[in-house]
């Protein structure tokens, strides 16, 4: 763990550029903001851009005009996953010295179709461990993966508690590069968060089930786990998946603008913060300092839920 009591932390918030903010990544990125800047840290931007089919041009222009409008102001350059290819190749081959790291020539149908159990989730298809000792005659390597230990992995998460997974029975051996030498994202973040110093990620609970696997990768390869902390969604009506197309955050623009701070009110709200009535109206700026000074992390939520709020409030 780091020594969260004499270092000040160093938080990021790191959207992929598949689209724009929409309310619920608006409130991890101000959640990750207000935790790094209320304990005087640093703050940083990287754009996960490795996932090239799913990005959208101009994405990640619009992600940092929306961050600035709301006075989210990040420290130093932006660092861009697709810049860090090298350093990826650097430390899969130490995970490859460690012995653990096995070729696997099966497909996803071939995983999927062999899983005694439904998957809980999309965030991983449990593996059977096919290509443990080897991959039958003549497939081609579509993944390298990593095999996972027989005892749980825990951490502890600072807004959750101890979180303790066992990754044989979630995800069995998981991918750490695919076939086509592309890093996979459980082994990009771990190098990405290492290299740029990062202590603590504040991020949505959604990534929560894949904490366990980083925090695995971390110890094999001798790097300290920065602190985590998983922030509960915001939700549509009813506790529904949010509808991305519906709350993007710069489509409304037109509508918010002058009004950020309304917004920015509902997202303190939504994490449990009590701005007094006298912000209403204030600029973002202001109101972030506010929250800024006061910020408590025992009043997050448990759960998800709808962010209520309009232009008109
Ligand atoms: N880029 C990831 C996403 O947008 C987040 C990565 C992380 O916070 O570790 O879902």
């Amino acid at each position: 763990m780091p020594d969260e009591t004499t270092k000040p932390p160093v938080g990021r918030f790191a959207p992929s550029p598949t689209g724009a903010l929409h309310t619920g990544s608006l409130a991890t990125a101000v959640a990750s903001w207000l935790m790094a800047r209320s304990a005087g840290g640093r703050w940083l931007l990287r754009i996960d851009d490795l996932d090239v089919p799913r990005q959208v041009p101009g994405m990640a222009d619009d992600i940092m005009e929306t961050l600035e409008l709301f006075g989210l102001y990040w420290d130093g350059e932006i660092s861009w996953q697709s810049s860090n290819r090298e350093a990826y190749q650097h430390y899969f081959s130490e995970l490859l010295a460690t012995g653990l790291v096995y070729p696997c020539g099966c497909s996803r149908r071939e995983i999927a179709q062999a899983a005694s159990a439904p998957h809980p989730d999309d965030d991983c298809l449990p593996y059977p461990g096919t290509c443990r000792d080897g991959m039958r005659e003549g497939a081609t390597v579509r993944s390298w993966r990593l095999r996972v230990p027989p005892e749980q992995v825990c951490f502890h998460d600072l807004h959750k508690g101890m979180i303790c997974q066992h990754l044989g029975e979630r995800c069995g051996d998981f991918a750490v590069r695919r076939g086509d030498g592309e890093i996979a994202y459980q082994l990009a973040v771990v190098v990405d968060d290492h290299l740029t110093g990062v202590t603590q990620v504040v991020r949505g609970e959604d990534l929560l089930p894949s904490t366990p696997r980083q925090v695995y990768i971390q110890g094999l390869l001798g790097l300290e786990s920065p602190a985590y902390c998983h922030i509960p969604l915001v939700t549509g009506p009813g506790g529904a998946k949010l509808s991305k197309r519906d709350n993007l955050v710069s489509h409304h623009l037109g509508s918010w603008r002058g009004k950020e701070g309304t917004l920015l009110l509902g997202v303190l709200r939504f994490l449990g913060q009590e701005p007094p009535r006298d912000l209403v109206g204030a600029p973002c700026d202001e109101i972030l300092r506010w929250a800024a000074g006061c910020f408590d992390i025992t009043r997050l939520p448990v759960a998800g839920g709808e962010l209520v709020v309009s232009p008109g409030s």
